[in-house]
């Protein structure tokens, strides 16, 4: 039986996993954490039942707790809950399925108390990379990539001289606005950035792959992941979406993980890795895909991604501050307060206004968010 707690439960990596859980039964959760989602959080603790369970707010946890008095089960709440279920002592792999850097300080509570972590919660890495990877490194814990290049990265890895790796090549689908000029982005409307090609994924991922931005932050996260020069990797864009990610090495091979597109391989990938368990689901079908092509990526209409090198290139406190002014414009775009070109825009005002840290401690990458959340509400008129 293997034990796991689940930050973000209730989201899209999260439910994922949790049907993972159902389809194998030497999977145990023992602990769940979600935002706001009561009623999701409910049914899952009824069914999977956890030892311990939270969620963001204390009313909601108060309301919770009424409605699971007839269970065995301990509501805790905010951070302090997210770090408790991080740290369960019966516990023995982190799902950190959670969304931006509120998972930093969870994360390395796990890695300090020597639970391995499966790795979704790419924000953390892009701002604390420099952290957590030494320390995973001390404690002698394993980070398992969630995301799918990562992981399709991870897998065309095993069994080879990792010191020969020349490249690694990640794959974009290119979103939903591939091919569109900076006029035409102009105009797009929050329906339209939230059809994604071929990736059903939560909103705030969604609108990042729409402005490129999250392949910025997988360009980040490969680095810290994987050790990697960032002059050593490329930005592919595969609009098929059918290679996950590949790696070239000295001598000239590639090796290249393959499959549709579905986030439970690289989830089920994590959780039992080394194994590969049988899976249900689609198989790809060459004959009918007929093609894949690969493209450049435009970096001049996509400026999302082309701060995201310049923040790569700069590191110290400077990912920090792209990726805080990223999760604050796209928060304002869902809610319909900015239009999708302001996005990178805010960025870069952001990152203007900075002046940089060389390695930042947490408290400091804390403040740097906070500081350009300051940025944006004294700045921007909304
Ligand atoms: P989502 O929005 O669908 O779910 C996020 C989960 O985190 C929810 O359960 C939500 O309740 C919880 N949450 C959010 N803020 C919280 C807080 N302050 N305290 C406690 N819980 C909180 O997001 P997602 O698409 O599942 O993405 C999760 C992470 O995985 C992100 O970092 C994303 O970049 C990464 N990722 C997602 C996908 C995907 O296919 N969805 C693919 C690759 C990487
Ligand atoms: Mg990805």
């Amino acid at each position: 039986m293997k034990k796991i707690a689940i930050l973000g439960s209730t989201g899209s990596i999260g439910t994922q996993t949790l049907e993972l859980v159902r389809d194998n039964p030497d999977l145990q959760v023992v602990g769940l954490a979600a935002g706001s989602n009561i009623d999701l959080l409910e049914k899952q603790v009824r069914e999977f039942k956890p030892r311990l369970v939270s969620l963001q707010s204390s009313k909601a946890c108060g309301d919770l707790e009424v409605r699971l008095a007839d269970l065995p089960v301990e509501v805790v709440c905010g951070m302090e809950g997210l770090i408790r279920i991080a740290e369960m002592e019966e516990s023995e792999l982190l799902v950190t399925a959670i969304v931006g850097m509120v998972g930093i300080r969870p994360t390395i509570a796990a890695i300090n108390k020597h639970k391995d972590i499966a790795l979704a919660n790419k924000e953390t890495l892009v701002t604390a990379g420099h952290i957590i990877m030494p320390l995973a490194k001390e404690k002698g814990v394993s980070i398992l990539p969630v995301d799918s290049e990562h992981s399709a990265i991870f897998q065309s890895m095993q069994g080879e001289n990792r010191e020969r790796v020349s490249r690694l090549l990640i794959t974009a689908s290119g979103g939903p606005f591939r091919g569109k000029t900076r006029a035409e982005l102009e105009n797009v409307q929050l329906e339209d950035a939230l059809k994604h090609p071929n990736w059903s994924m939560g909103h705030k991922i969604t609108i990042d792959s729409a402005t490129l931005v999250n392949k910025g932050l997988e360009v980040m996260e490969a680095k810290w992941l994987f050790d990697m020069d960032l002059d050593k990797i490329q930005v592919v864009v595969h609009p098929q979406s059918i290679i996950h990610s590949m790696v070239e090495y000295a001598d000239g091979g590639i090796m290249a993980q393959l499959g549709t597109p579905d986030m439970k391989l690289p989830i089920q990938y994590a959780l039992f890795y080394p194994d590969r368990r049988p899976m249900k689901g689609k198989r790809v079908d060459f004959y009918e895909l007929g093609c894949i092509t690969f493209e450049r990526p435009d970096m001049e209409t996509f400026t999302g991604l082309k701060l995201a090198m310049r923040a790569a290139k700069e590191g110290g406190s400077v990912p920090t501050v792209f990726n805080a002014a990223n999760e604050r414009a796209v928060s304002l775009f869902l809610t319909g307060k900015i239009r999708f070109v302001q996005i990178p825009e805010i960025i870069e005002m952001c990152m203007e206004a900075h002046k940089r840290i060389e390695a930042p401690n947490v408290e400091e990458i804390l403040a740097c968010e906070q500081e350009t959340y300051e940025v944006i509400e004294s700045r921007l008129i909304l």
